[in-house]
């Protein structure tokens, strides 16, 4: 008998079995694809020596996360890399918005929004280890009181209006695009407490890519669970819970369809589980670019991540994008973001060749093909984009969702 079985090896689930295995248990985890990492997973897509990240590319979390600083990354020689700036945010007919890794750099070219940016993110900054405590905490210990009130003073403005007080359309839009990654409703609290977390992170411990593909985190996951006799199968998609071995605890980082579909449970609970509200989905484009992506403002190629959203990029824009996939609806111009890890990490580019990761935000299960959209907001702001692509892949929002049934998608050269 084993102690603990876990299904599924994404992140969550890989942190679940080395949780187990630390404190001594017998842990094996079962992962229905050939490789381990479910959304950390890192493959050579469209051509032999380009790697792309399958889901999780940028880790603004990795840095700051309990769990994530415990592994020890760099000892392991999976170095965090930073883009100068840590995202961008072009706008039609004007410079694009830039958030530089250097807060006074930020400020200095958001004009007089420069002094409302900085008094937004300093104090964030300067108590950054007590904000993150709190946003990441269980709520069951008293909250810090100076990180409560840091939040409480700052997060209303920003929960019923996107960008705050913020005035000019480049500091209001660098920070939707931000509140954006809460995907739902905007403005809402919740993106709200997306923008300041992510926000504030970005001159912090940064918003930085692993070396060589986020798949490097979860082999350095894996090998801990190993080396501590943990077992892992990979390529084994468990279809009953009756088949696992015998075990005192069972863990599933599935989702709740996969849950009423392996687990024995009883009939009200899988009726609960039938009326799972799923939130907005994602819809992924990857593309072989040849060369650098050619942004109208040369500066974003400084940036490994890129907000894209309406056909101007305001602020406003981005908020109703979200606001009506959230409630179901499809729109023209999605929130996209677009992620160049070659602008963190040069080696991802081999021979002249880079990934270029980009989804959008649609309702979920969308069944349309991305790349066509994610290209036109790529033109957009990079005119002759298309032009760099040499081999593109799509998921849909629905071939994602059922993405460890999907074994590949279909890969072609793009439309000319
Ligand atoms: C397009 C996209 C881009 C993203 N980009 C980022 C990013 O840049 N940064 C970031 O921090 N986050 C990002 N995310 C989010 C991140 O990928 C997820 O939060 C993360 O992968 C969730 O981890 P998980 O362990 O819960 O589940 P998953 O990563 O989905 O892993 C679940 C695993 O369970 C396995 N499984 C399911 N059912 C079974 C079964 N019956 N038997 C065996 N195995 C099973 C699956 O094969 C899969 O490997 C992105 C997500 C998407 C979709």
């Amino acid at each position: 008998m084993t102690d603990a079985v876990v299904v599924g090896s994404g992140p969550n689930g890989l942190a679940a079995a080395l949780t187990l295995a630390r404190a001594g248990l017998r842990v094996e985890v079962f992962e229905a694809h050939e490789r381990v990492g479910g959304g950390l997973r890192t493959e050579a897509l469209l051509d032999s020596e380009v790697l792309h990240d399958i889901c999780a590319a940028v880790h603004p979390m990795t840095p700051v996360s309990p769990f994530m600083r415990s592994l020890g990354l760099e000892a392991h020689g999976v170095a965090l890399l930073h883009s100068p700036a840590a995202y961008g945010h072009p706008l039609q007919g004007g410079p694009a918005a830039l958030a530089w890794r250097d807060l006074d750099a930020t400020c200095a070219e958001l004009g007089p929004d420069g002094r409302r940016w900085r008094r937004l993110m300093l104090p964030l900054m300067q108590r950054s280890a007590d904000v993150v405590d709190l946003m990441l905490s269980t709520q069951r210990t008293p909250p810090n009181p100076t990180a409560l009130a840091l939040l409480a003073t700052r997060l209303p403005a920003h929960a019923l209006r996107a960008g705050g007080d913020l005035r000019a359309e480049a500091a209001r839009a660098l920070l939707t695009g931000v509140a954006a990654h809460g995907i739902g409703r905007l403005p809402s609290p919740a993106s709200a407490a997306v923008a300041l977390l992510l926000g504030h992170l970005a001159r912090t411990t940064g918003w930085p890519v692993p070396r060589g593909g986020s798949g490097a985190v979860a082999a350095v996951m894996a090998q801990q669970i190993e080396r501590l006799g943990g077992r892992i199968h990979t390529g084994v998609r468990v279809n009953s819970l009756n088949d696992l071995p015998t075990r005192r605890l069972t863990l599933l980082d599935v989702s709740p369809r996969e849950l009423a579909r392996i687990a024995p449970l009883p009939a009200g609970y899988l009726r609960a589980l039938s009326r799972y509200r799923y939130g907005p989905g994602a819809a992924k484009a990857d593309f072989l670019v040849e060369g650098a992506i050619p942004w109208t403002d040369p500066r974003l190629s400084h940036a490994a991540t890129i907000h894209l959203g309406g056909t101007h990029g305001t602020a406003q824009e981005l908020a109703h994008a979200e606001t009506v996939t959230a409630r179901g609806l499809s729109v023209r111009h999605p929130y996209i973001i677009v992620v160049d890890p070659a602008a963190a990490d040069p080696a991802r580019a081999v021979r002249g060749r880079r990934p270029v990761w980009a989804y959008a935000h649609v309702p979920h299960g969308d069944p349309r093909d991305p790349p066509p959209t994610i290209r036109a907001a790529l033109e957009a702001h990079a005119p002759g984009f298309t032009d760099t692509v040499i081999a593109e892949r799509g998921m849909s929002a629905a071939q994602l969702g059922a993405i460890t049934r999907t074994t590949s998608a279909a890969t072609s050269p793009p439309e000319r």
